[in-house]
């Protein structure tokens, strides 16, 4: 009999997955939580085999002092009938809309300025974001995006799409597969295009997963239009030699830019660290690697620009506990820890501590190079999600 706890916020969610679980027969429901700050506890009191978890919690980010939240959505793309990738976008963006508004801690910032009166006002300012590309199959899906309020976009995702080239060996590496040699993929001229359509209209590029030949092109469009780029989420590549990691002169060109660069949480992106990068009582298979890999790169590319890129919910596997954290990275529960193990390894706070003021910055710098005769006529083209074919349950 496999014991699962389960901790979920909404009711209904929760009461759904549990009776879900319970019809199978090898599993049982030990214990349900509503809120990360009880997890430990309860896992404690109740010691399941198993925890289903979801691992960002707004008053977590609030106690962590996260304010600015790149709220990504990653989007079924398997088409339905009726319903193309695009269209699952458009769904998951209502779905964020409402989430937004069912939350009074959050605010939706579709621009620079709209974050920082959702921070003045107390809340976490939320930017809408997609990851991945494959939703798009003309440059007209982009006005489409932007218009349903999608103001980052992580143009290549797991494999390649019309849009070009994916990091090679990505699913591979997470499974200990050997590797192979980098993607010789680029982008497309529609995914040039795509690049093109988003810096005109203001929207903030993410080279994350991108192949080598696909991140440069995007940056050398973004270097010739002035515009900074981001790598949300990545290891350094020094430690970890895949093409899903960046590679310490592409974090530095990423800076020179005006841009920034997450250090992901992702356990295999970042499970190894040079014994030279190492310190007395470092916990391999710990935060200690997230720290390690974070020092590289702010020594790359200077420590202001490096941010937490965390993919929390990203179904990746986490760092486990020992070294810095004695929780491990489960959730966001544990940032704090995260935070004091970066400034005890000599990451200064002030540059933690500004991260997501850089990131509205950089967000001015996007939108001050956008042209408002392309963002109006994006507005004016607002589609809607097919529901054809839809399924109630
Ligand atoms: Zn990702």
């Amino acid at each position: 009999m496999i014991r699962i706890l389960l901790a979920e916020d909404q009711a209904m969610v929760r009461g759904a997955l549990a009776a879900l679980l319970t019809l199978e027969g090898d599993f049982t429901i030990v214990a349900e939580v509503d809120n990360g700050a009880d997890v430990v506890a309860r896992a404690l009191a109740t010691r399941p085999s198993s925890l289903l978890i979801n691992q960002v919690d707004t008053a977590d980010l609030a106690r962590a002092h996260v304010r600015v939240v790149v709220a990504s959505l990653w989007p079924p793309f398997a088409v339905r009938p009726g319903r193309s990738g695009k269209d699952n976008v458009l769904v998951l963006l209502e779905r964020l809309r409402a989430f937004v508004s069912r939350h009074p801690e959050v605010g939706w910032a579709d621009n620079a300025r709209a974050a920082r009166s959702r921070l003045a006002r107390g809340q976490l300012a939320f930017i809408p974001a997609v990851e991945g590309g494959e939703g798009i199959s003309s440059v007209a899906d982009v006005d489409a995006y932007y218009a349903a309020g999608v103001r980052l976009l992580t143009v290549l995702h797991m494999q390649d799409s019309r849009l070009g080239g994916a990091a090679a060996n990505q699913v591979g590496h997470a499974f200990g597969l050997s590797a192979q040699g980098p993607n010789s993929q680029g982008l497309t001229a529609l995914g040039r295009d795509v690049v093109r359509r988003m810096m005109q209209l203001g929207m903030m590029v993410d080279v994350a997963h991108a192949s080598d030949v696909a991140a440069d092109e995007i940056l050398s469009l973004a270097e010739a239009a002035g515009v900074p780029v981001l790598d949300t989420h990545a290891g350094a590549r020094a430690f970890v030699d895949v093409e899903r990691n960046v590679t310490d002169a592409r974090a530095a060109r990423i800076a020179r830019g005006g841009g920034m660069v997450g250090t992901t949480l992702f356990r295999d992106f970042v499970l190894e660290v040079p014994p030279g990068s190492q310190w007395p009582g470092f916990g391999a298979d710990s935060c200690d690697d997230v720290v390690a890999h974070w020092a590289h790169l702010a020594q790359a590319a200077g420590a202001e620009a490096i941010a937490l890129g965390s993919d929390w919910n990203g179904m990746a596997r986490r760092p486990g506990v020992g070294g810095s954290c004695p929780q491990g990275l489960r959730s966001t529960a544990d940032l704090p820890a995260l935070y004091d193990a970066l400034a005890a390894h000599g990451l200064p706070t002030a540059a933690l501590d500004s991260s997501g003021e850089r990131l509205l910055e950089l967000w001015d710098r996007v939108e001050a190079k956008a042209d408002p005769r392309a963002q109006a006529e994006a507005r004016r083209s607002a589609s809607h999600p097919a529901g054809a074919f839809d399924i109630a349950l």
